[in-house]
């Protein structure tokens, strides 16, 4: 259980982030339900949450902002007092070819995915040492870990954000926090609407348990990842992909 336990849950008002805030909210966490532009569904994933029982409040930031992901951090600690657990979840894609990639196109992902990530866990981590606790779950990819055409940034982004992960670690390991990655393959969300039936059924083609995942497989990941019972684990990356990194 995670009673009490105040959880900041970055781009949570869809897709995997807003399963990840039910599930910790299930679990008791008190979840800062993070969002950039999407207020009206950030409010539909805490009244969700409310309506279970669980405790939820929407705010707005947008993490690729250094200054503005400062603010988050403050403002939780100021009304909760502490943050136990950070997931790093928002995260965009620009997907193309690299020959026709876009510098505005590879920045744009790389500061929301990678340097959101960094600015998130830059302004938490006093807070955290001082508590001498805390989780930090980072939300990466198969694309970082394999690579992927057409991802270039994408990839780049979420290989950066493994990086990111292991040294915070080991930065962090002494006074009780963890950093731990999580790498999806394909889950039923949003992002993964947008791609061709062609692309779905050549990606189910390399998928060893011939299915997509769901939002729910992330969750419990992180949900396990976030509890007391994985205080001896640090600085790994767990794919959920149906056998696909292998
Ligand atoms: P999604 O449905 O597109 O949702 C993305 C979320 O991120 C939204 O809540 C969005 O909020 C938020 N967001 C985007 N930019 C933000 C910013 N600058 N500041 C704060 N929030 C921001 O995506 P998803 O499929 O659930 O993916 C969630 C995470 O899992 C991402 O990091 C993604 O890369 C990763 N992932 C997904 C898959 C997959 O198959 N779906 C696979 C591997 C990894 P607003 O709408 O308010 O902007």
């Amino acid at each position: 259980m995670l009673t009490d336990k105040i959880a900041v849950v970055t781009g949570a008002s869809r897709g995997i982030g807003r399963e990840i805030a039910k599930t910790l909210a299930a679990r008791g966490a008190v979840v800062i339900v993070n969002y950039n532009g999407s207020a009206a569904r950030a409010e539909e994933a805490v009244k969700e949450i409310e309506a279970a029982g669980g405790r939820a409040e929407a705010v707005q930031c947008n993490v690729s902002e250094f200054d503005k992901a400062a603010e988050l951090m403050d403002y939780v600690v100021k009304k909760y007092g502490r943050v136990d657990i950070l997931v790093n979840n928002a995260g965009i894609t620009r997907d193309n070819l690299i020959m026709k990639m876009s510098e505005e196109d590879f920045d744009a992902v790389i500061n929301t995915n990678l340097k959101g990530a960094f600015n998130c866990i830059k302004h938490v981590s006093r807070q955290m040492l001082k508590q001498r606790a805390g989780r930090i779950i980072n939300i990466s990819s198969v694309s970082g870990v394999a690579g992927n055409a057409g991802q270039a940034n994408y990839s780049a982004s979420k290989a950066g954000v493994i990086g990111l992960t292991k040294t915070v670690a080991r930065e962090m390991a002494s006074r009780g926090i963890t950093c731990n990655a999580v790498a999806p393959g394909f889950i039923v969300t949003e992002m993964t609407d947008v791609l061709s039936d062609g692309v779905k059924e050549a990606v189910i083609g390399n998928i060893p348990m011939k299915r997509f995942g769901q939002t729910a497989d992330v969750a419990n990941a992180v949900a396990f990842l976030a509890s007391e019972e994985a205080g001896y684990i640090t600085g790994q990356v767990l794919c959920i992909d149906g056998g696909m990194c292998m």
